[in-house]
């Protein structure tokens, strides 16, 4: 086998990157598309992917290594003025050039990204949908390794996000559809044991409408609607 070869049948690969707040042009590792295909996806929209496999969660967040702002595809690319002092003074000038988030990310590494992810978009002011998406994945990290301890603490700052982002109407409705903050809102809460806030916005979504452009929310709505109402009922038996 010849390495050109070889290397078509890496996991990852280097992508080119252009960072957003300094302009840096640099690459950094993410997974080939034809390695993540997961086993299942969870009724929060967790990709399970068999053991050992590079997760593509690991390397959602991308690192600058010439100022250390991290960001996803979900930033902005505009900063203000204070933005640009905060990030300059908290992060920059903070920054140790010795570590890089460039290369292979371990389980333990990859939870440093998403923290100084979620520490950039406070400095810049993120929208809560930036946040909200951040913490979930998190919570999906920790799931993956077993930490339901972790996992509950970042759906909890997840939620907590999905709502001030549906309450402002903080997304853009175009890439993520309100029904599908709603149905995340329920879920979120049913996962919490939230039952009766989560049977709420289930129906919100069932009679949401939208609904014949999304029935896809509509079906898992119901299904997690009985759910929450089921274990709900066992609850209070015990
Ligand atoms: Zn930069």
């Amino acid at each position: 086998m010849n390495t050109e070869k070889q290397s078509q049948l890496e996991p990852l690969y280097d992508k080119k990157v252009d960072c957003p707040f300094c302009g840096k042009r640099f690459t950094t590792k993410k997974v080939r598309s034809r390695f993540i295909k997961p086993l299942r996806v969870d009724s929060d929209f967790c990709p399970i992917f068999s053991n050992g496999s590079h997760s593509p969660l690991y390397y959602y967040v991308v690192i600058c290594p010439e100022c250390g702002f991290a960001f996803t595809e979900d930033f902005t690319s505009y900063f203000s003025h204070v933005s640009r002092d905060n990030v300059n003074k908290e992060i920059t000038a903070k920054m140790d050039k010795n570590v890089n988030y460039c290369g292979e990310r371990s389980f333990e590494s990859s939870i440093r990204t998403y923290k100084l992810a979620i520490y950039s978009a406070q400095l810049v002011k993120e929208k809560h949908i930036v946040f909200a998406h951040l913490c979930l994945r998190l919570a999906w990290a920790y799931r993956g390794n077993g930490d339901s301890q972790e996992e509950s603490r970042f759906l909890k700052l997840a939620l907590n996000e999905y709502e001030k982002a549906f309450i402002n109407s903080d997304f853009d409705s175009e890439k993520i559809p309100e029904m599908q903050v709603l149905y995340m809102i329920g879920e979120l809460n049913r996962r919490l044991g939230n039952y009766s806030e989560a049977v709420k916005f289930f129906t919100a979504v069932t009679e949401h409408g939208d609904k014949s452009k999304n029935m896809k929310y509509v079906n898992i709505a119901r299904e997690q609607w009985k759910l929450a109402v089921e274990e709900n009922r066992i609850k209070r038996k015990a």
